[in-house]
């Protein structure tokens, strides 16, 4: 069905009819519950782009109405060429699952298409948001007065982390503080960290990255040394940024004795929990994460480890008035405006027009209840040890660190050329197209991860993961 010729509203072809509107939906759902349902026993990986498909998905919108079945060909196609980052067999880097109910909230928000930057113009869908959001600063056990921000990602939310902690600490003087502020990460911290830095003018000179014990936390003697040598050089340190979770190798910061460390130096202590925060939910979970609670800011990654599609981040504050301070300004076209109880999230954050994001978290947490999240995420980490403790057991393998969280790191035990064979290992693992792994650089080695996280993968696929390996590295030692 094409939307020409009566399946649109009299005299506006952009605006299918009711009718209209059914059928076209109907139609993308069924492809979708065919790509779903086909998930379990996708190869794990496609991604050779043939050249012709290149430059058919290149070409420009004609001028002419198109069918809508031909385009949908056209978009699974295009799908098909990919690491199958939705599907089951994915446990590369952090991997991202896609939950279908946010899928619809999206459908909902942006059919709905209201105006959330300020309260005032769509106070329903803001106090929905603002509910999500109190919900989450209560999670983390965060103070009245705290309060936060739906993002695109982790990477944003950073962004206006920094620059709120910088408002805060350093205030608005000459430079913000550019050529005196120092900032406190770890060898292991995400790079978006120094990415935003960079964006908000900071040189690299200014980031001191902390080492780390040989469990890959940041070591906290160590630290208050740098942050004292520093202050007395001059130096004003005024964040510090302790990870929840590390993206290479789910390692989580000491995050209370670093909590202490911040308060002593008058630092902003910011908790990057982009992939293990909502682990939170978990009785595991919390007990790790203990001392979260300290932070004077938390980014957080929905479409990690609550299951979501790309695209939602989250960034909880303290004092959700550091936030407003560094983001609000005034504009002469929006004085008719006063605002009220609810949170006016144009001004806590850097964008002005936004997406409505509270529907994607508050659909399926509504849909599906808490103790489903809660128990997928106990299931992560269950199949994660279950992982570690068969790979540990493997006597080819090398398996450096403990499980933490749901990431498991390994290599090849054999070799001269450790790191060449770790490659080939990983190649050849990929090449099976059953699994998608990826690997990260620990210590100066080449070391293999694989991290459980989407809600599709269940145990079959970690066992299946399991034995690939063992097989690659049958073949190879
Ligand atoms: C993924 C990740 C980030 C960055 O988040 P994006 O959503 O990819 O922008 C930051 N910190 C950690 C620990 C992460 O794993």
């Amino acid at each position: 069905m094409s939307c020409s010729d009566g399946d649109h509203v009299p005299g506006s072809e952009l605006e299918p009819t009711g009718r209209a509107m059914s059928v076209l939906s109907e139609r993308v759902v069924a492809l979708l519950a065919e790509f779903v349902d086909g998930l379990d026993d996708a190869p794990a990986a496609r991604v050779e782009l043939p050249e012709g498909l290149a430059t058919a998905l290149g070409r420009p919108p004609p001028e002419q109405p198109t069918e809508l079945p031909a385009l949908l060909d056209t978009v699974r196609q295009a799908a098909q060429v990919a690491v199958e980052t939705a599907g089951p067999r994915f446990f590369g880097y952090i991997p991202g699952g896609g939950l279908f109910a946010s899928a619809l909230a999206e459908l909902l928000a942006q059919t709905l298409n209201r105006y959330t930057g300020l309260s005032e113009i769509a106070a329903g869908l803001v106090a929905l948001e603002d509910g999500v959001l109190r919900w989450l600063c209560r999670l983390f056990g965060l103070p009245p007065g705290a309060g936060g921000l739906l993002t695109t990602g982790g990477s944003m939310a950073t962004l206006s982390m920094l620059v709120a902690a910088r408002q805060d600490r350093l205030g608005d003087g000459a430079g913000c503080g550019a050529t005196v502020g120092t900032i406190y990460i770890s060898d292991q911290t995400n790079h978006c960290v120094r990415k935003a830095a960079r964006i908000a003018g900071f040189p690299a000179t200014q980031l001191r990255a902390l080492s780390t014990t040989a469990e890959l936390r940041i070591d906290v003697e160590a630290a208050e040394a740098t942050i004292a040598a520093d202050r007395a050089a001059g130096m004003r340190p005024f964040l510090l940024v302790a990870t929840a979770g590390t993206t290479s190798a789910g390692v989580i910061d000491p995050l209370a004795d670093l909590a202490a460390l911040a308060r002593r130096h008058g630092m902003w202590y910011h908790v990057d929990a982009c992939y293990g925060g909502f682990f939170q939910l978990t009785e595991r979970g919390r007990a790790r994460l203990a001392g979260i609670e300290q932070a004077d800011s938390i980014s957080l990654d929905p479409h990690k480890s609550l299951f979501l599609p790309y695209g939602t981040g989250a960034l909880l504050v303290r004092k959700v008035s550091a936030l407003v301070a560094a983001h609000t300004d005034d504009a002469d076209y929006l004085h008719d405006l006063h605002g009220g109880a609810l949170p006016d999230f144009a001004h806590l954050g850097a964008e002005l027009t936004r997406g409505n994001r509270g529907l994607r978290l508050w659909l399926p947490l509504h849909l599906h209840g808490v103790h489903a999240f809660r128990a997928a995420l106990d299931e992560k980490l269950d199949l994660a040890h279950w992982a570690h403790t068969e790979l540990s057991a493997d006597g080819r393998l090398e398996v450096p660190y403990p499980c933490e969280l749901s990431t498991v790191l390994f290599r090849l035990r054999r070799g001269d050329d450790s790191d060449g064979d770790n490659g080939t290992f990983l190649r050849r693992i990929n090449a099976t197209g059953r699994v998608f792994l990826s690997s990260t650089r620990l210590r100066g080695r080449l070391t293999l991860r694989l991290c459980v996280l989407s809600h599709r993968t269940h145990a079959g696929h970690v066992h299946e993961a399991v034995s690939v390996i063992r097989q690659v590295a049958e073949s190879i030692t």
